[in-house]
């Protein structure tokens, strides 16, 4: 089976695996324990935490490993939301773009309940910076804004740096979610980022570790019960999952020369799908990254006949953009935000590769069988 869909999970890289192993050796005892075995887990995380504020640009102080990012979104906005209650800023709202995770939108709507602004893309699916002056213009100040660096259906990259600019001024906290950013471009500008969150299993990481990186502002814990990380999130820290995603990043961080090669494959692929296959790549024209192509194939008949079935039988492994055949179809909110029809979001197909593994050229190859074996230009 060959796998394009790491922006879903990536598979653990092998020196995750065996960073993970070594530390279930090396650190087996709590590392909020007073005895030596646990201050040498607690020295271990430490150190890791270093490494990854390194990596992002970021204190090391600032930095809470949490289970993912969906954990870090729910952190920090409950603690936005809490910290504008406590500041006595009346019914104070958030402002969010249209295509974050929903894990952010999900988190904002209960939090901020009716007081969340989405700010809406363009047709490439980039944040219309314009949305900000729009919200700015009657006077609102929101409790925070956030933007994510790269989508995670699209690719597409967002403007963050701008964003970041705008709300220095005003004094407006950032969130930026860059957890498919982060292992994939370089990272070192995201710490100036008032509040940053990252998941450890896009990046060949385990699942159920991530970061929230919260400055120099404080944080208040969404998980009470425990003063690990600092009293900004209790329960036992995950130390060989924590050294694990961190190994992952430095291992990516050492590919990171390759990104101009990387994004010339995926170039090359996409020129070849727009000849061959006639298929679109939804987000051109915007800077992508080079491991995602979202792209709306030639239909293949009635719905049903769904393009990450036909290449699931061809052995790829791929993603798509709503559940079509359900009956219960359910729009990607990214696609909809980009003005994509409802049919032809139906027919979205994203492949996303990875450093290692099978690259766009196998890709291409598996596309056009499909298309050979059930009719259609190729
Ligand atoms: N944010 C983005 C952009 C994502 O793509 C994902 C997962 O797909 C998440 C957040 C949630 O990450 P986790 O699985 O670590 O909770």
């Amino acid at each position: 089976m060959l796998y394009f869909d790491h922006n879903a999970k990536a598979p653990l890289s092998p020196r995750a695996r065996a960073v993970w192993l070594d530390a279930q050796e090396r650190y087996p005892a709590n590392a909020a324990s007073l005895h030596r075995l646990g201050q040498r887990a607690d020295r271990a995380l430490e150190e890791a935490r270093e490494t990854l504020a390194g990596l992002l640009g970021a204190r090391a102080a600032g930095l809470v490993f949490t289970s993912g990012a969906t954990e870090a979104a729910n952190t920090v906005l409950a603690h936005l939301a809490q910290s504008a209650r406590t500041a006595g800023e009346a019914h104070p709202g958030i402002w969010v773009s249209a295509i974050e995770h929903p894990c952010v939108l999900e988190a904002a709507e209960r939090w901020f309940p009716g007081r969340v602004r989405r700010l809406g893309v363009d047709a490439r699916g980039v944040l219309e910076l314009g949305e900000l002056s729009a919200g700015a213009a009657g006077g609102e100040r929101p409790a925070g804004v956030v933007v994510m660096a790269a989508n995670n259906e699209t690719g597409v990259l967002q403007p963050w740096r701008a964003v970041l600019a705008w709300a220095r001024d005003r004094g407006v906290p950032l969130v930026c979610d860059a957890t498919q950013w982060v292992g994939r471009l370089p990272a070192e500008g995201l710490g100036e980022c008032d509040f940053v969150l990252g998941s450890g299993h896009k990046c060949g990481g385990p699942v159920g570790t991530g970061f929230l990186h919260c400055g120099t502002g404080g944080l208040r814990p969404l998980l009470v019960g425990g003063a690990q990380e600092e009293g900004r999130r209790a329960g036992t820290q995950n130390v060989a999952g924590s050294l694990a995603l961190v190994a992952a990043l430095e291992e990516c961080g050492g590919r990171l020369g390759e990104v101009e090669a990387r994004l010339g494959r995926r170039e090359r692929f996409e020129a070849g799908l727009r000849a061959d296959l006639g298929a679109r790549i939804l987000g051109e024209g915007a800077e992508r990254l080079w491991n995602t192509v979202l792209l709306l194939p030639p239909e293949l008949g009635d719905c049903r006949q769904r393009w990450v079935v036909r290449l699931d039988a061809a052995g790829v492994a791929a993603s798509s953009g709503s559940a079509c055949a359900s009956g219960r179809e359910e729009v990607s909110h990214v696609l909809e935000a980009m003005g994509v029809s409802r049919g032809e979001a139906g027919r979205a197909l994203r492949l996303s590769v990875g450093w290692e593994g099978p690259d766009w050229e196998e890709a291409g190859g598996r596309l056009r069988e499909i298309l050979r074996k059930w009719g259609g230009r190729g």
